[in-house]
């Protein structure tokens, strides 16, 4: 394996998915749901497979997808994207932003990211030669926090491109109107490019609310908006993503995009395009399973010594391990599978320096109740033996 790769070693899903099916665990680990995912997506899916829509198409995406995220981007946001020149889709939001990062930094760039964060953020910065510039998250006062002025101090003259997630992964924090304002006064001030991961875009919950970076004045040129349609219509598995920019922008973007899978499976695009249209029908009962899943596990955890930080948004949420033990995150989540059947992440992996992450677990709660219920009971037998 390659020195830049080397660090990476096996992704902490694959390990923890494994750990969980080798111990019977409930897995709250990987962020998948359990279902079949919606009937409509599977109708549309076999039926483009049968109808014969087998072959590469077109590089960019297939029409009907393109149309559907430009349509949904204008109906959500009031953004306009030209579905000829601006949208371009790909095998998920994992390779949008590979590509945006690949095909829009030189070696030796900074790319600055919100820390937590997502476990291929840094994998792909190192694959680029580009540098990785955490700007840490804070806890305070039950919340997450963007410190004020803690991106502007991680601004060099080096700095390229801004990898923002919110909804955030590990924390489940919707970033507020102040924090966004702050992030497009730095973004613009020093000519960065900002690349949003907005794959939890719908997953928001009570008084939340969403708000593409993009939408901010003067951010939409400098933007390459990334979603995709796993988390929104429980399909996890399909890798159907997208990214809209300016065509300028989009064409680093698709540069990379063409020799990393050069396409995405087509009867999967044609789905997700039906699956746009009708997102005010798919995401509400989603949402209303999320939540209620989201407070019993929180209840759960609670219970057993583990008050929950955060969550208004995602699959997931997270806990605070230090008032319960001593060992850290790592040692914990591979611990807890034969004390108790429940398999967890450890934020550590999320971290640059992983002693950051120490004392932090992450929960997915976009499992059937009857898991969540599971889960909760097998960890209140740990009540008090930690
Ligand atoms: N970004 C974040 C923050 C995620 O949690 C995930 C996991 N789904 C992805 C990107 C990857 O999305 P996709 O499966 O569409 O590649
Ligand atoms: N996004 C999912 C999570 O955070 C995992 C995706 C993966 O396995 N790479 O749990």
């Amino acid at each position: 394996m390659c020195s830049r790769l080397a660090p990476f070693g096996t992704t902490i899903f694959a390990e923890m998915s494994a750990l969980a099916l080798a111990t019977g665990s409930v897995n709250l680990g990987q962020g998948f749901p359990e279902g079949p995912g919606p009937e409509l997506l599977r109708r549309v899916a076999v039926q483009a497979i049968e109808e014969g829509d087998n072959q590469y198409p077109p590089g960019a995406g297939v029409k009907q997808l393109l149309e559907a995220v430009s349509a949904h981007q204008a109906a959500e946001y009031g953004l306009g994207y030209d579905p000829a020149t601006e949208v371009l889709v790909t095998a998920g939001a994992t390779e949008a932003i590979a590509a945006a990062v690949l095909g829009l930094c030189e070696p030796g760039d900074d790319v600055l990211m919100l820390e937590p964060s997502y476990d291929s953020y840094g994998a792909v910065v190192a694959m680029a030669g580009a540098n990785r510039v955490p700007v840490r998250l804070e806890h305070q006062g039950g919340r997450w926090v963007l410190t004020p002025g803690a991106l502007e101090r991680a601004v060099t003259d080096r700095s390229r491109l801004l990898l923002l997630n919110t909804p955030h992964n590990p924390t489940g924090k919707v970033l507020s109107d102040r924090e966004l304002a702050e992030v497009a006064d730095v973004c613009r001030r020093h000519d960065l490019i900002a690349v949003t991961d907005e794959v939890y875009e719908h997953l928001v919950f009570n008084g939340h609310r969403h708000r593409p970076l993009a939408t901010l004045e003067g951010m939409r040129e400098r933007t390459v908006c990334i979603s995709s349609a796993g988390k929104s219509f429980s399909v996890t598995g399909w890798k159907v993503g997208w990214a809209c920019a300016p065509s300028d922008l989009l064409g680093g973007v698709r540069a990379a995009k063409q020799f990393l899978t050069y396409v995405t499976p087509a009867p999967m695009q044609r789905a997700a395009a039906a699956a746009l249209m009708a997102t005010h029908e798919l995401v509400p009962p989603l949402l209303a399973e999320l939540e209620a899943n989201r407070d019993l596990l929180a209840e759960g955890l609670a219970g057993v010594g583990l008050p929950v930080r955060g969550a208004e948004g995602t699959y997931f949420l997270t806990v605070d391990i230090s008032a319960v033990t001593d060992l850290d995150a790592g040692t914990f989540c591979r611990q807890l599978p034969h004390r108790c059947g429940v398999v967890a992440v450890p934020c550590s992996v999320f971290y640059q320096d992983p002693e950051a992450g120490r004392h932090l677990v992450r929960f997915a709660f976009c499992k059937s109740r009857a898991s969540i219920e599971q889960a909760v009971e097998r960890l209140g037998r740990l009540e008090g033996g930690w």
